[in-house]
């Protein structure tokens, strides 16, 4: 693994003449000196949704804890209905869900009995309604039946003391059904991570103010907040911070105490990086600034105290392509979760890509069904960085090795699915 004092193996010559290194190496380098978030805390059941578990679960008791009718029907024991043409049953009453049947069940006897509900210890079997005739307290059945059908078994879905989640689960919506199934209504959760976020640049300008010439409206932060918002963290929203020295270096050195992860878009391009560059050596240490892909070349890592900074480009689609590649997962990992890899696979590409050797690129693709219901591939549309009606409307990347060029139609392309979009 790079040390961030040592020279890394670099990749990629660029065109000013320095060099930047490859995605997977520079996710060594930043995975290298990451560390995750200990700090547990207590939530209620309401309150646990995306948060991620602090410690394994195991079940305090058996899921269903008795067993139960899967049907509304009639409940009655197998070994007593040898001939279905012959056999009656008187019905002794009846069990719904929450209401048991109390008392013993007398030979040659059933029950009527509804979904959930507990069957008798003595019953084994259930039929469903639609294949029986019940007529002044007595049962006919008119189906053959398997014995032990249609109940639901103690311990089917979990038995007690069995692990069923681990610590580092981002607990969605059927993790928290489970533990409440179990009946756990407190939960141990990592303590958020607190994310400050940012845009910088003269010509960026608020949404309630008129643009100037020259100016732009801010994009940037409304997609970061899109982006970091499912992360479920503790944002603070910094704003637009002009390439103004002074008002970059309180930004920073207030992050540096306030925050554990600061993101910026903007300002670190070659050309007007040299702001950032002095402010960084300054209160802190530079630890990568180029990445071989494409797009989004500049990026920096870095640390400010204890903070941690990920300077992305200003380009919209560059911020996003290397906050899905980069950030999202260091975020992950700083918070505390089991890292998790974006679903991609590869599929035919049916439109002609445009790519020279050299960087890794994240084109955007939309994955759909062709005319014979086979699952391909196409361009977005137009690929700049700054083209972010085609970010809108990909529901993938198309992720293409650093090394190859121009794709032709037919050739099979990896993808990597928008999980949002799908
Ligand atoms: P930079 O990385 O600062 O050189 O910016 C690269 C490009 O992204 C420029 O065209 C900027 O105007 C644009 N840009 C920077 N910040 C934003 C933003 N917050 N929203 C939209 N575009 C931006
Ligand atoms: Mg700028």
């Amino acid at each position: 693994m790079a040390h961030p004092e040592q020279p890394v193996d670099l990749e990629c010559a660029c065109e000013d003449g320095s060099r930047a290194m490859s995605l997977s190496q520079a996710k060594q380098l930043i995975f290298s000196n990451l560390i995750p978030i200990e700090i547990a805390e207590n939530v209620a059941l309401e309150q646990a949704y995306l948060r991620i578990l602090a410690s394994d679960i195991f079940s305090p008791s058996a899921v269903p804890s008795f067993d139960n009718s899967a049907m509304d029907g009639y409940a009655f024991r197998a070994h007593e209905v040898a001939d279905i043409h012959t056999c009656r049953l008187k019905i002794a009453g009846e069990a719904l869900a929450g209401k048991p049947f109390m008392s013993i069940v007398p030979a040659g006897h059933c029950i009527r009995i509804m979904t959930g509900a507990p069957l008798p210890p003595d019953l084994d079997t259930v039929i469903m309604q639609e294949q029986v005739q019940a007529q002044d307290g007595w049962l006919r059945i008119n189906t053959p039946f398997k014995p032990r059908q249609h109940v639901r078994y103690s311990g089917e879905d979990i038995q007690k003391n069995q692990k069923i989640l681990a610590a580092g689960k981002a607990l969605g919506p059927a993790d928290v059904g489970l533990l409440a199934s179990l009946g756990i209504s407190t939960i141990a959760v990592k303590k958020k991570l607190q994310v400050a976020f940012c845009s910088t640049g003269d010509e960026v300008c608020a949404l309630d103010q008129p643009l100037k010439p020259g100016q732009i409206y801010d994009s940037n932060r409304y997609i970061l907040r899109g982006l970091l918002s499912p992360l479920n963290l503790q944002l603070t929203d910094l704003g637009i911070i002009p390439d103004d020295p002074a008002q970059l270096k309180t930004m920073f050195e207030n992050a540096g105490q306030n925050a554990q992860v600061l993101i910026t878009t903007g300002g670190v391009s070659v050309g007007e990086a040299d702001y950032v560059k002095k402010i960084l050596e300054s209160l802190g240490e530079i630890l990568l600034w180029k990445i071989a892909m494409k797009p989004g070349k500049p990026l920096v890592f870095g640390q400010i105290k204890n903070c941690w900074y990920f300077g992305l480009p200003g380009n919209p689609v560059s911020a996003m392509a290397t906050f899905y590649q980069i950030v999202q997962p260091a975020l992950d990992y700083l918070a505390g979760a089991t890292p998790t890899q974006p679903l991609s696979f590869q599929v035919p590409c049916v439109s002609p890509l445009r790519k020279s050797p050299g960087r890794q690129e994240f084109q955007r693709g939309i994955l759909f069904h062709d005319d014979n219901g086979q699952l391909v591939v196409k361009s977005a549309g137009k690929q700049g960085s700054h083209i972010l009606s085609a970010m809108s409307t990909a529901n993938c990347f198309i992720v293409l090795p650093q090394e190859t060029s121009d794709v032709t139609p037919g050739t099979l392309v990896l993808v990597q699915v928008l999980s949002a979009k799908i």
